[in-house]
Order: C-alpha cells, then structure tokens, then sequence
C-alpha cells in the first residue's frame, strides 16, 4: 500500500491546499503575538511565598465530605513522644478536623499488676501521663479508642521468657495460642487495666491482624481435630470469647477489630453464629487504589454481613519499613480511592469512621518509620481529602501550611520550593529528615556514577590503584556531604529532644544518621588514600603474600 507523506502536496486537492496554507498563516501570526506582541505581566514586589499561596487560593474546592468519625492512629510502639508534645499535637489534629484518637499502646502502657509488670517499657508512660492524655483529649474535642492486641502482634508480651509457653509457635513471639489455659486470664487482665483507664472510652479495639499462625500447636490441633473446628472457627471461637468477656463487664463498649483474617473466609462461616453480632470490622488497605486490591467480591460479602463497617486508611508508616520521609502523594491517594470507594458502596453498607493509621513500626522488633511530626503534613493533608477538599499538586493547600506555620506550600509537591520551614513544634524534625534524603540522594548519585564503578571499586580501593583525575572529580562533593551531616546530626539530635526521650532520638541516630555517615567516611578515607599515591606498581598487583 502506498504510503502518503502529510506533506505531500500533489497527492492532495486543491481546497485541501488552501486550507494547509491558511492554517500555516495563522499559526504563524499565533506564534508572532504570544512571543512579541502580549503585554508582559508587570514585576511584583510580593514576597515569592505570598505568590504562590494567593495564585492557588481559590483552585482547592470541596466536594461531599465524609460525615463518619475521622480517628487519627498513635502508635507507640516505636518513638512515644514526650507527654509534653500532646498538648501541641491535640490541638493541631483537632484543627486538622480529627474527631478523636485510636492509641495503641503497646508496652507503653503502665500494666501495674504482679502478672504484668514486666510487660511495660521501661520509659512506658505513668497513670498520670495517661489521665493528661484523656484532659487533653476532650479539651480538644477528640474521642480517645484504646487499642489492645489480642490475637497476632503481641510480640511485646510473647518476647519476654514468662509469657513464652503462649507463644503459638515456640520460636515465634508474634501469636498466643487460643486454647492455652492462661491466654485469655492475660489478655482479659490487659483489657482491664488498659479500660480502667479509660472510663469515658466508648468504643475498644481489639487488633486481631495478621495472625500468621493459627492451629500450629499440638493443643489448637487436638481440640481442632476433637470439636471439628476449621482454623477460621478456631479465629472466631477466640474473638468470641474475648468479646463476650468484655461485654459482660463494659455493655456499653462498642468494639472494633481489624478485618483482613475474614477475607478468607466465606459468608456461611461469618454468619455460622461464632462471630459476636456487634463486632465491627475494621477494612483496611494502605494503597493508592483501595478498589483495585480489595475486590468487589469482599464488599459483596462484608455487606451481607456486616451492617456497619470502619475503614483504615495511612498516613505514614505503609510504603516502606525504613522510609524516614512521607511520600504525601502516595497517603493522599489512598484517601481519594477510599472517598470514591465509600460512595460507591454506601447504600450498602454504613461506613461509621475512617482510621488513619500512623504506623511507627512494621512490628515490634522492627525499625522506626516516618516520625510523627515528619508526618504531619501528610496527616493534614489526607484529613483535608476526607473532608472533602480536592487538592493536586498544582494547588499547594495553603490552608495545610499556615495551620502548620510552614513558610513554603510543602505537603503534596515535597519541597519544590525549597524547605518547608514550619513553625510547629516538630518542624524542624522534618526539615532534618528532609534535608537527610536531599544529602543520601547526592551520596547516591555519586555512587551510581562510572567514575565510581570504574575507579573506585573495592578492587581499586584495596590496591589504592586508580587514576586520580577520575577519583579527585567523582568525589569533589563528599568533604561538603560528610560536614553537611555532621551538622545535620547535631541539628536533628536538638530538634528530637523536643519531642522524644533519648532513647527515641538514640535510636533514630543509630538507624538512620550513623550507618550513613559511617559510609561517608569510609568512602572519604578510600579517596584519600587512593590520592595519597604518587606511583604505581607494575602489573600484575600483589596482594600480601603473594609471590609471583
Ligand atoms: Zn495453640
């Protein structure tokens, strides 16, 4: 077939030909006028900021708020932060438009009976750190929802040598075994002392994620094998009789677990009678397209089920075990999916409040994860996404940086126009966490630079044998590095004692300045000595011992 050329006049007709001429012209007149002709905007004296700020102020609009509870997730399982930061962090989530708090104690939670004593932390927060916690909570308006492991993640109580013999499988600290005789005397003691507490509470939530093992012991499969029981009867039987326990003493209490065990299961065996009629799920999902990854099949059966659902969406702590920055767009997306979600399915089902979980650590024994106050732009920002507001990256929410105090739009574009500078307590955290991955990303790419690879492999490093020029100019940018992160180490140690203990700002130095830095001077001494070489041996090269 013969192919035509778009210029190829003679293939074409004649009214065709004056139509491409035309057209020409008046491209040619369009160009001519945007280029030369239309009037420059005049030069403004407004500070940049200010700019930026009025020219996206009326692109954020709102569309249909969700109206259900909006609870903020504080996981102290990792980096607690001091009870004096309560008061700020209370008063910014109640701005942002949180109606309350899911706590999630962990061992930070003064157990004071002789069975639990040792469960606590030694830093764990005090009886009267916990009554400031509940002042302070309904001085800003929040409801305070304890939360409290009951089933898998209680590896803070399965790792210590006196609970071990609950461990579902011995070499594992993650899961209590159902049927051992003391497992539900120490959760319901738990329970208790945690409720005790909390008098004014009127929902718990009782975990149950990612029990990883379930009917692995000898005892599970006896009474398995005895009862007929399916591991999923086995999950339900034990939720049951936590959740009867708690409604004998609190029938007042509503309760919430997470939901991602019943994803397995079929509408028959949630409705075969086991499952406590009041129980609420909680239907979590951290992604950028809840829809995608959960299925519609699971919202056939959970709204069968289930007459009202909780969801739980992320803030920070879910794209990554060691991220130490939150990547905003990715938590901000995961709202939208959960908004356009809910609407899809809310003459379905009730959706009676979103959880926007925090998670400080993957578990227990994990390392921390984006710090609380590093977060707060992403806490702020997906709160505004429930409410309603439907930011982009083109419309820097400027409502975000002046709750915040922050100098430059920061949350949804990063720091485009340079570092965020925010003035509420923490906010220098996040200008080090940040200012950290801006120095690890010029390490990076000087790592990944031929210059590096060709010349500066440990082959090279070890016989100090490479050619100068090339070291001398691949590694121009790592005296500057290494200072910038000496002082970066003393800023971010400062800017953590605001917020946290010493062995919350030990530890995060420990994970995430000191390896660092540690390669930064390896690389600096490999350069100096390679440099310090003014000659070379004759090939081949030896090393210690070796003879020719
Ligand atoms: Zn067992």
């Amino acid at each position: 077939m013969k192919k035509l050329h778009w210029f190829n006049v003679s293939s074409i007709g004649k009214p065709l030909k004056l139509f491409v001429t035309f057209a020409l012209i008046l491209t040619v007149l369009f160009i001519t006028y945007f280029t030369y002709l239309k009037p420059k905007p005049s030069p403004t004296k407004v500070p940049f900021q200010h700019r930026i700020f009025d020219e996206y102020k009326h692109m954020s609009h709102q569309e249909t708020p969700f109206k259900g509870a909006k609870i903020v997730h504080l996981d102290l399982k990792g980096a607690p932060p001091k009870i004096s930061y309560y008061k700020t962090l209370f008063s910014l989530l109640s701005k942002f438009g949180a109606t309350g708090v899911l706590i999630e104690y962990e061992d930070m939670f003064p157990y004071n009976s002789p069975l639990l004593k040792n469960v606590s932390a030694l830093n764990a927060y005090t009886v009267e750190d916990i009554h400031y916690i509940n002042k302070l909570a309904l001085e800003n308006k929040l409801e305070v929802i304890p939360l409290l492991q009951t089933f898998g993640h209680l590896e803070f109580l399965l790792k210590l040598e006196e609970f071990s013999e609950l461990r579902e499988v011995p070499e594992y600290p993650q899961v209590i075994c159902p049927t051992h005789e003391k497992t539900l005397s120490v959760l319901m003691e738990m329970i208790d002392q945690v409720l005790q507490m909390h008098p004014h509470s009127k929902i718990i939530h009782i975990g149950a994620d990612e029990v990883y093992y379930l009917g692995f012991c000898d005892r599970c499969a006896n009474i398995m094998n005895k009862f007929n029981l399916s591991k999923n009867m086995l999950f339900l039987e034990h939720i049951n009789a936590i959740t009867t326990r708690i409604r004998k003493k609190h029938p007042h209490l509503r309760i919430l677990m997470w939901d991602d065990e019943f994803r397995s299961f079929s509408v028959k065996e949630l409705k075969s009678g086991f499952l406590d009629k009041g129980v609420q799920p909680v239907v979590w999902k951290y992604s950028k397209d809840v829809y995608e990854e959960l299925g519609p099949s699971l919202w056939e059966m959970y709204s069968e089920v289930f007459p009202k659902v909780w969801i739980a969406s992320a803030f920070k702590g879910a794209t990554g075990s060691n991220q130490y920055v939150s990547d905003v767009t990715h938590y901000v997306q995961n709202h939208r999916s959960w908004l356009s979600l809910m609407s899809e399915y809310s003459h379905r089902i009730t959706f009676e409040g979103i959880i926007i979980t925090g998670w400080q650590r993957y578990d227990h024994f994990a390392v921390l994860c984006e710090l609380l106050p590093v977060s707060l732009p992403s806490l702020a920002m997906s709160l505004r996404v429930i409410r309603g507001y439907q930011d982009s990256p083109l419309s820097p929410p400027t409502e975000v940086a002046k709750l915040l105090g922050c100098e430059q739009p920061y949350a949804l574009i990063g720091p485009v126009f340079g570092s965020p500078k925010c003035s509420y307590t923490g906010g220098d955290i996040l200008e080090g966490a940040l200012k950290l991955q801006q120095l690890k990303q010029e390490y990076e790419t000087i790592l990944e630079d031929s210059r590096v690879k060709g010349w500066m492999s440990d082959y090279n490093k070890n016989h100090q044998f490479s050619n100068p020029q090339h070291v001398q100019s691949v590694t121009a940018p790592l005296n500057r590095i290494k200072g910038e992160l000496m002082q970066l180490d003393g800023e971010m140690t400062a800017a953590m004692y605001e917020v946290y203990d010493n062995y919350t700002v030990s530890e995060w130095r420990e994970t995430y300045i000191k390896p660092f830095e540690r390669e930064v001077r390896a690389m600096v001494d490999a350069r100096d000595k390679i440099l310090a070489k003014n000659y070379w041996p004759r090939r081949p090269l030896l090393q210690d011992g070796d003879e020719l």
